[in-house]
């Protein structure tokens, strides 16, 4: 049960557009009230020309942190005071805490899916070949964290080629790592998908309310040895999950990722450990099929 709201209570929030379907509220306020903390968090629907006054309005109002996410992520970047070492190298933001007087910027995507992959799959990157399918914000996120866990070699396919060799050049040139560029024509993917150890789909396809739009690479070409991963927690099983998991793949969706970055910027926001089976039950009944 949460406590009441005081003149005392502390406030915390997700910044978006729209927010109305975020499920960070749930999850942060039953952490927030399984662990009795005097704080609250709102969903804060801020229109992208606001978001500056709205950044520095919650600072005014005392808020401790915040979540960023779409369509925001990128532009919180020059808000920040400071910024974290990840959300640097990623080049967007998705946590905000306002300390000290000033606002600092943060991203726990990837650390949230790297400890996500470790958890829920036992799946340690170090040495493995991976293959991202997307080369937006989330593809971004997901390669900076394989990068940084040591794979042997990380490929970038997209419909658009050139952003997937903007990402991998970028990858080189902030860690020194060459990721590799493809399409997602069968052609070119094929001999990757052959010898990949995670496969990771990191587009949008597929999501609610979309559910039936055909993956974006056929799910034919997988190898039964490979660890399918798609980024969409809604619905729990995507098409491209069922059909990896029928090709024989182990497979895992995205909501462990939601839970771990979200339990990340728990602590940073608030120094303590948070109960992260709470936040999961929270929403996991949310996103049922
Ligand atoms: P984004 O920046 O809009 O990127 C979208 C990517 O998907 C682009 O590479 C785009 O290719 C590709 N794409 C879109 N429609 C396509 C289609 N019909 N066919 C082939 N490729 C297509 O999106 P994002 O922020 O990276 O998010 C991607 C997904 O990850 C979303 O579903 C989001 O909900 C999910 N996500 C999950 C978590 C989590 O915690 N689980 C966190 C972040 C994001 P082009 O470059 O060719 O347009």
């Amino acid at each position: 049960m949460s406590p009441a709201v005081t003149g005392k209570t502390k406030l915390l929030g997700v910044l978006g557009y729209p927010v109305e379907h975020s499920l960070s509220p749930a999850m942060h306020n039953a952490a927030l009230a399984g662990l009795g903390l005097d704080v609250v968090y709102l969903p804060l629907p801020v229109r992208p020309a606001d978001l500056g006054r709205a950044v520095r309005g919650m600072q005014a109002l005392g808020f401790i942190g915040a979540n960023v996410t779409i369509p925001h992520k990128e532009a919180a970047l020059t808000l920040a005071d400071e910024l974290g070492a990840e959300a640097r190298l990623i080049g967007a933001v998705n946590t905000l805490v306002f300390r000290g007087g000033k606002i600092l910027g943060h991203n726990t995507d990837a650390a949230g899916f790297l400890l996500s992959l470790r958890e829920e799959a036992d799946f340690d990157p170090a040495g493995k070949t991976c293959l991202i399918l997307g080369a937006g914000g989330a593809a971004r996120a997901v390669a900076v964290a394989l990068v940084q866990a040591g794979s042997r070699a990380v490929y970038i396919a997209n419909r658009t080629r050139e952003r997937a060799a903007e990402l991998a050049s970028g990858l080189q040139r902030d860690l020194g790592v060459p990721a590799r560029a493809l399409s997602i024509e069968e052609g070119e993917l094929a001999p990757v998908l052959e010898q990949a150890d995670l496969v990771v789909q990191a587009s949008p396809v597929g999501m609610h309310p979309h559910r039936g739009a055909p993956p974006i690479i056929d799910p034919a070409l997988l190898s039964p040895a490979a660890l399918v991963y798609d980024l969409i927690y809604n619905p729990p099983e995507t098409t491209f999950l069922r059909l990896a998991r029928e090709k024989g793949c182990r497979t895992l969706n995205g909501l462990g990722m939601l839970v771990y970055q979200g339990a990340m910027a728990f602590k940073l926001w608030t120094g303590v450990s948070a109960p992260v089976a709470v936040m999961r039950a929270a929403i996991t009944d949310l996103v049922r099929s």
